[in-house]
């Protein structure tokens, strides 16, 4: 039901923060002696999407065709495994950034479905959340991606509460815990402490 080392799964949706907190958790943690390797699964995905000229950019893989992704998603989760395999033991922690649910071409689809949880094996999966405005200002910030097809407030609300409900599911197969942990405006600091703490009881 588990690998040597811990497994944490950080969700959201785009623009929340999550890969912002992500980097404030490896400094605390690196402070703390806790040995933390954190990976995006979307750039393992966007590495073979790119060697096979499929997308030019990551927000692209969620408009290609499904089939296409699936296959993506599939080898993503076992390269992950192998090599935090090869690095991590015991007490270390391997942290995913990723998402539970992706809003694709072909509809909503799970990030995180039997095929992906029997690679990983969670011991955690972490909801990062704000408000659904101050979301959709994030992403109109940070102008290096394209998240308009998220759907301004509306969408980013229907895709937050489906998550929230794909996280629920995706825990019941590998006996997760979950944890909701919401990233203030100007504090993602905070955030990255309190879901540090979570995962020092693990
Ligand atoms: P994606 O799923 O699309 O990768 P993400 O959840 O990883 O998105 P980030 O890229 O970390 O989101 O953050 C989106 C934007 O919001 C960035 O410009 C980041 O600087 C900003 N941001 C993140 N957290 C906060 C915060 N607590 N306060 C203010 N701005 C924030
Ligand atoms: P990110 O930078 O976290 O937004 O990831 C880029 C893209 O990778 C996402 O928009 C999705 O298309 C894809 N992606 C990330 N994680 C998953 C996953 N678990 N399953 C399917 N697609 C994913
Ligand atoms: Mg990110």
């Amino acid at each position: 039901m588990r690998h040597p080392f811990r497994v944490v799964i950080v969700t959201g949706v785009p623009g929340v923060g999550k890969t912002t907190v992500l980097s404030k958790l490896e400094e605390i943690a690196e402070k703390e002696g806790i040995r933390v390797k954190i990976v995006n699964y979307g750039s393992y995905m966007l590495e073979t999407a790119l060697r096979e000229g499929l997308v030019e950019n990551r927000d692209q893989l969620r408009h290609l065709p499904l089939r296409r992704q699936l296959e993506l998603q599939r080898l993503a989760a076992q390269k992950i495994i192998e090599d935090a395999a090869n690095e991590l033991s015991g007490d270390d922690v391997l942290i995913i950034d990723t998402h539970a649910l992706v809003r694709t071409s072909a509809g909503y689809w799970p990030g995180l479905p039997r095929h992906v949880l029997d690679e990983l094996k969670p011991d955690m999966i972490a909801l990062i959340e704000a408000k659904p405005d101050v979301i959709v200002e994030r992403q109109a910030r940070d102008r290096g991606r394209y998240r308009a097809d998220i759907g301004g407030v509306k969408g980013v609300t229907r895709l937050m509460e489906n998550a929230r409900t794909a996280s629920l599911a995706s825990a019941v197969h590998y006996a997760s815990t979950v944890v909701f942990v919401e990233n203030r405006e100007g504090a993602p600091d905070e955030a990255a402490a309190e879901l540090l703490s979570y995962i020092k009881n693990l």
